[in-house]
């Protein structure tokens, strides 16, 4: 039952304003979703959806346990399009021990992670180069899901439950004055609510700049082009495999449906590099990076020098100087019951349950000490105090 007279506004209907939006619906709240273009419009619908729970730190692992739990078992809310593949994580002989004790937090966590042998990656992979690998995790349960499918069951989930889905509406600004927070629409109406959340990832500083932020107070979210190549498998690959991530030349290699393979970065000089994001975006991915993953990909599985690239997807990282989320009350701005969760750093998709969780429990008024994961963790002052989020693969890639 929706409760009270609160109207709440969630700006963004990608996989994560579409997740805060379905748990604050389901808490009982009345929500607005907006978004300009339509659900999944933005990076959600570029996104490789990779699903794993191999991450270094504690309370980031927590959330990406949970968040599996739910995408892989999505029946109740509607359709996630989860293909369970396994995850292997090769490290070289120089990280074997900090990869090691990786492996024995995310066990005491709860996540389903094994060592292997490096040989074993062959059952997969015959003419695979494993020299390399000092040491192997592997994940049976990860995979990857369908991020549109997902943003938009989350989307209808919360219209069942009351909420309403405005899309084709671009949000000028957002303000605050006595009697609350408003925004103003591009057209010129106004629309008021009692708390308003932005989800609106890389465009999200642009919207405090038109809404009178000065740029010394704005969020540390900085833009980065994140190109994905796909290629069409040759026949010695061939079904369903595990997705191989090769941090020795930070990579991934998605193993998408019985013939595909989705190419991307790992590479901090890529994936943290800033780009204006008033300038054009390219559609597709620049040609010497094609080269240069193509290259890695063939190094690693020798049989894809028969492969054909057949597209490039590319889409934009909200970066944050820790690679994290800033989820948090924009009040220090001036912005009076107006939140904010983005800065997701290109691996957001994965943990969207946990950080609609995380949203709704904070504008319900939950205690962060008691709450399922303590949001103060992310908040924008961090990088004021210092208190970064910690990872311990920081040398070895964009793999937190
Ligand atoms: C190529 C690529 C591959 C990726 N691979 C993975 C992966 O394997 N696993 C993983 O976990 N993550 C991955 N990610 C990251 C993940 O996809 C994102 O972190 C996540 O989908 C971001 O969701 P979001 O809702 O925060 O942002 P978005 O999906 O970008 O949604 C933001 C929405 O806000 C709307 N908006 C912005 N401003 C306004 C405004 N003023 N008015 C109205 N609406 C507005 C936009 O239209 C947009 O729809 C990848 C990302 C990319 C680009």
């Amino acid at each position: 039952m929706i409760s009270g007279s609160e109207n709440i506004v969630v700006i963004g209907g990608g996989s994560t304003g579409t997740s805060i939006a379905y748990n604050l619906a389901v808490s009982g709240k009345k929500v607005s979703l907006i978004d300009r273009g339509t659900v999944a419009s933005g990076n959600t619908g570029k996104s490789s959806a990779l699903i794993r729970t191999h991450y270094s730190n504690p309370l980031i692992a927590s959330m990406s346990i949970y968040s599996q739990k739910i995408i892989s078992n999505f029946e109740s809310i509607g359709y996630s399009g989860f293909t369970k593949t396994g995850m292997i994580f090769p490290f070289s002989e120089k990280y074997s021990d900090v990869a090691a004790e990786n492996v024995r937090m995310l066990q005491e966590l709860g996540a389903n992670e094994s060592v292997i042998k490096a040989e074993e990656i062959k059952q997969y992979f015959p003419d695979s180069e494993i020299d390399d690998f000092g040491f192997v995790a592997f994940e049976p349960d990860s995979g990857y899901a369908d991020p549109v499918s997902t943003a938009n069951s989350f989307a209808s989930k919360a219209k069942e439950l009351g909420a309403e889905i405005l899309t084709g509406k671009a949000v000028e600004s957002v303000e605050s004055d006595g009697r609350g927070p408003f925004l103003k629409f591009k057209d010129g109406r106004m629309m008021r609510a009692t708390k308003i959340v932005l989800a609106t990832n890389v465009w999200t500083n642009d919207l405090l700049e038109r809404s009178g932020i000065s740029s010394n107070k704005r969020l540390p979210i900085s833009a980065s082009l994140h190109s994905v190549i796909y290629l069409k498998r040759p026949d010695v690959y061939r079904g369903i495999k595990p997705t191989l991530w090769d941090p020795p030349n930070l990579s991934y290699y998605k193993m998408e449906g019985e013939t595909v393979t989705a190419l991307g970065s790992l590479d901090p000089e890529i994936d943290a590099k800033p780009i204006d994001v008033h300038s054009v975006i390219p559609e597709t991915a620049p040609d010497e990076y094609v080269e240069d993953y193509v290259g890695k990909i063939m190094k690693r599985l020798p049989g894809m020098k028969d492969a054909v690239p057949y597209a490039t997807v590319t889409g934009l990282y909200d970066m944050t100087p820790d690679g994290q989320a800033i989820i948090d009350d924009l009040s220090p701005l001036g912005l009076d019951n107006v939140y904010v969760c983005a800065g997701l750093s290109g691996h957001g998709f994965k943990l969207s349950p946990a950080y609609g969780r995380i949203v709704s429990d904070m504008l319900n008024g939950i205690d962060p000490d008691s709450a399922k994961f303590n949001w103060k963790t992310f908040s924008a002052d961090r990088f004021k105090t210092g208190k970064l989020i910690k990872s311990r693969y920081d040398e070895i890639g964009t793999i937190y």
